[in-house]
């Protein structure tokens, strides 16, 4: 059976990810994500599906982050009819994610319209796609534990193994029948970093015959664990002791929300902090924070203790969650004493703009980035140290302490993932760097040859390889 993959996002940048593979005369693709940061992502967002969306037979779902998953909603309305495989958690976190996304989008594009209007142009205003398709979207999820085995077409079966980087994250592993010999072709998604809070660390992988690895930071070691989290401790204790100090933390409400709420609770417990309040200004966190305590499974011992803990000592961490916009608009007027935390992760849309613009000017106040900030994004030109930003149409002065927060980066750094490469038995047949900023793609492949002597490619997008 001939092998073809073609990567339609996610080569030699971030966002996008999402595989063709052609097996035979099956088709799937893995994930199906949403490209993010700028105005070239809105129009590779935009752009037509390049094969029949009729023609694929299903689709298997790494986990829930929208650059993952984001344009599931957009391939079903446009004409997807088969299943998307996920882990049972990343289905539930999808329930919550997708709907919320489209919601988004139909905002995004009446704002858009709204503004194109303002300029006396034209704009069509068509969403990239709504709630409605979002909705229509999640009867095709199909949930599959981790380890247990699929066969969605004839010959090609597949496995979700952990992959530690968030809530029910997975590395897929297809078996392609080919003749009396089985083909395994590895899909790593977005691997974990070691250690992270809430979940356990990445499954080992031993042999593959090709295998399709992430690199976001394979240029970068993460700070330790421990270090990170004295950074932490010192950014939030320091503001709140400030007169007017408020700690603002753009937050990923999937996975990085929850290991911010763990985290300061952890620390609450442990006595290094104590009598904060948390203002979880994101109805989506709190959603998705619902979703992980119904997942078990899929928790590290450490977590567990934590949310013991808690049951027995609720009044300890106070967490406030704010639902309706009233609610959220009376966070703006908080002068001091509040940990507020809201998304977008890359301060690109979202509540954070609006805890940003009351916040950012105020030298008395601190931004903790505790996550990626993609190239082209309001979060990255904070990191890289602009004195001024445009928030909702307005110039805001940089004036508070920003901490970058790198160590609690959900993604496996360089030594984590040469790590987790080093646990294959035999080089792969064929290896593709995928998932990262082109020159971090290109020096971590590299870095692969230089050390493992594997096989390795940094594939462009759109166009097809034989393996
Ligand atoms: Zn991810
Ligand atoms: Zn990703």
């Amino acid at each position: 059976m001939s092998v073809a993959v073609t990567f339609l996002g996610a080569a030699r940048e971030v966002t996008g990810s999402c595989i063709l593979v052609q097996a035979g005369r099956t088709r799937f693709l893995v994930d199906c994500g949403m490209f993010q940061g700028g105005s070239e992502s809105d129009a590779k967002n935009a752009r037509p599906f390049p094969v029949p969306l009729s023609s694929i037979d299903f689709v298997l779902s790494t986990h829930a982050h929208l650059d993952h998953s984001g344009l599931l909603p957009k391939i079903v309305r446009d004409g997807y009819r088969g299943p998307v495989y996920a882990t049972p958690a990343t289905a539930d976190l999808l329930r919550v994610m997708l709907p919320d996304s489209g919601h988004i989008q139909e905002r995004e594009a009446e704002w858009q319209s709204k503004r194109a209007r303002r300029a006396g142009a034209r704009n069509n205003g068509e969403p990239l796609y709504t709630e409605a398709d979002a909705l229509a979207t999640l009867p095709r999820l199909s949930a599959v534990g981790y380890g247990q085995r699929i066969e969605p077409a004839p010959g090609v079966s597949a496995r979700f193994r952990d992959a530690g980087h968030i809530l029910g994250s997975a590395i897929v592993s297809v078996t392609v029948r080919d003749g009396g010999k089985d083909r395994e072709l590895v899909f790593t998604g977005d691997l974990g970093h070691r250690g992270l809070p809430i979940v356990r660390d990445p499954s080992l992988v031993d042999r593959a015959d090709l295998l399709v690895m992430e690199s976001t930071y394979g240029n970068r070691v993460h700070k330790g664990m421990e270090a990170t989290i004295e950074e932490f401790v010192h950014a939030v204790t320091d503001t709140l002791q400030r007169k007017g100090g408020n700690v603002i933390i753009p937050s990923f409400a999937v996975g990085r929300a929850q290991d911010i709420i763990f985290l300061l609770a952890d620390l609450t417990r442990r006595g290094r902090i104590s009598g904060i309040t948390l203002y979880i200004d994101s109805p989506l966190a709190a959603q998705a924070t619902q979703v992980t305590l119904r997942h078990p499974e899929c928790l590290d011992e450490q977590t567990m203790e934590v949310l013991r803990w808690r049951e027995a000592n609720p009044d300890r961490f106070r967490v406030a969650v704010t639902s309706s916009t009233e609610e959220s608009m009376a966070l703006n007027s908080l002068r001091g004493g509040a940990i507020i935390m809201a998304g977008s992760g890359m301060c690109e849309a979202g509540r954070i703009k609006h805890h940003l613009k009351h916040n950012l000017w105020r030298k008395e106040c601190s931004v903790v980035i505790v996550g990626f900030q993609a190239q082209g994004t309001l979060g990255r030109r904070i990191v890289d140290g602009a004195r001024w930003v445009r928030v909702l149409g307005e110039d805001i002065a940089v004036a508070a302490d920003i901490y970058t927060i790198g160590g609690l980066s959900a993604h496996a750094d360089r030594d984590d993932l040469l790590a987790w490469a080093g646990n294959f038995r035999t080089p792969p047949g064929r290896v593709f760097v995928a998932h990262g900023e082109e020159s971090v793609s290109l020096g971590f492949a590299q870095e692969l040859r230089d050390r493992f002597r594997w096989n390795v490619e940094v594939p462009e997008p759109g166009h097809p390889f034989e393996v």
